[in-house]
């Protein structure tokens, strides 16, 4: 299929991706985003090798390494320092055919804006409404999208419209929506380089809380904070509140506390759908990245997801002869990987950052500490083993 147009509805990871992937397909493709400003500032990023694989099929895997840091060394340690897991990141890299990397999320979302000309994107416009047009059977039916006082007719829609799309609600009104998981993270990226940072990347756990950092390529780094808590947790002075319950862990947890302006913290609760969609397509559209599959961060596979979904559903349309046909393999091919990694990371979060009893986790510690060398990282990372397909445009 060539020549067909397609709407983008919201302009995250999942839908610039998509939006690259179907013009490589030979689409015409508009990006329909509701905030003003087109950005994804604020926090880091590990894209894991499926992640690198997608965007190198997208044509922005180069661009991508050069503004990331792989992350060769770390691994997982307890809050006194001792190790628990370690990352032989080279190793996996030759295993898995692509690097795990640490990006700024702001530079991910440039690259990938800048992969489409300006004039594919509509910022400042909330998408209101998306309905089926033409339902004449003697007429292929095509998908009409509201915002503000403009319609736009296409053969395809893209709901990549996040954990709380608007579309998701409309087509499937009885699906319960994202649940609170039970964990609120607190992340930010520290104002200058940190001394001292030797690991790209690194996971301690204590007792239902969980510190991270992601390194970056000029020395600065993520961190995030993850603590079992009651939805809807706030902090009168967040960065004091993770001082106070992490600045005694090991080091290099104090420096990057140290590193980091108070205003540069943000606080979200994690939320996920944790029941499964039963399908990822209605009609002529398409769900996409968090609208499809809101998973918890704890494998750190949500937007890694979200670039398979785009590539997969960018190769089915080059390929497949009917719009239908396309959508009904990329919902075969989609759903039950991703619908897996979500329990996984489900699982991950349950047997990591959330387990807060002391007997448990003091077994769970044991347990990793005698499983063979990296092998808890092996686990973590089994579903970075991805193929993507090609995204050839059938000729005409
Ligand atoms: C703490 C945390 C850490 C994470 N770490 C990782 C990690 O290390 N690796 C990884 O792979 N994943 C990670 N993830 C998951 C990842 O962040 C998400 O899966 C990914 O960002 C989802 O992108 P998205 O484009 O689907 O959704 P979003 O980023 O939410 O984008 C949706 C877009 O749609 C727009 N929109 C919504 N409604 C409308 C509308 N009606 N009209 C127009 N526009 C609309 C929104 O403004 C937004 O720009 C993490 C998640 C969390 C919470």
């Amino acid at each position: 299929m060539s020549s067909n147009s397609a709407v983008v509805v919201g302009g995250g990871i999942s839908g610039l991706a998509s939006a690259i992937g179907l013009r490589l397909a030979g689409w015409h493709v508009t990006v329909v985003e509701r905030a003003a400003v087109l950005d994804d500032a604020g926090a880091g990023i590990s894209l894991a090798a499926n992640g690198m694989r997608a965007l190198a099929t997208l044509g922005v895997g180069e661009a991508v390494e050069a503004a990331a840091r792989r992350q060769y060394t770390g691994g997982t340690r307890t809050p006194d320092g001792r190790r628990l897991a370690l990352m032989d990141g080279a190793a996996l890299e030759r295993e898995l055919g692509a690097p795990i990397v640490g990006i700024p999320r702001a530079a991910l979302h440039r690259i990938l804006r800048e992969a489409l000309p300006a004039e594919s994107l509509v910022i400042g416009a909330e998408v209101t409404d998306v309905e089926v047009t033409d339902v004449d059977t003697a007429q292929p039916s095509r998908v009409r999208v509201t915002y503000g006082d403009t319609t736009l007719d296409a053969d395809l829609v893209v709901a990549a419209d996040g954990i709380h799309s608007r579309i998701r609600r409309r087509l499937f009104p009885t699906h319960p929506g994202p649940a609170y998981n039970g964990s609120t993270v607190l992340r930010a990226i520290t104002e200058r380089p940190v001394d001292g940072l030797t690991a790209d990347f690194e996971l301690t756990w204590g007792h239902g809380a969980e510190f991270g950092h992601i390194a970056f390529p000029d020395g600065r780094a993520e961190w995030h904070a993850v603590l079992n808590a009651p939805a809807g947790v706030r902090y009168q002075d967040p960065l004091t509140e993770v001082r106070r319950r992490f600045a005694h862990w090991h080091e290099p947890i104090p420096a990057l506390l140290a590193a980091t302006r108070p205003e540069a913290v943000l606080h979200h609760d994690v939320n996920e759908l944790a029941t499964p969609l039963p399908s990822y397509v209605a009609g002529r559209i398409a769900l996409l990245g968090d609208a499809a599959h809101a998973m918890a961060p704890h494998l750190g596979q949500g937007a890694c997801q979200a670039l398979e979904d785009a590539v997969t559903l960018a190769a089915a349309v080059a390929e497949a002869r009917s719009v239908e046909a396309a959508l009904a393999r990329y919902d075969a091919q989609r759903r039950p990987r991703s619908q897996t990694v979500a329990r996984d990371a489900r699982r991950a979060g349950r047997m990591g950052q959330q387990l807060a009893n002391p007997l448990a986790v003091g077994l769970r510690n044991a347990a990793i500490r005698l499983t063979p060398p990296g092998a808890m990282v092996r686990t973590a990372l089994k579903h970075a083993d991805w193929t993507p397909p090609r995204i050839t445009p059938r000729a005409a």
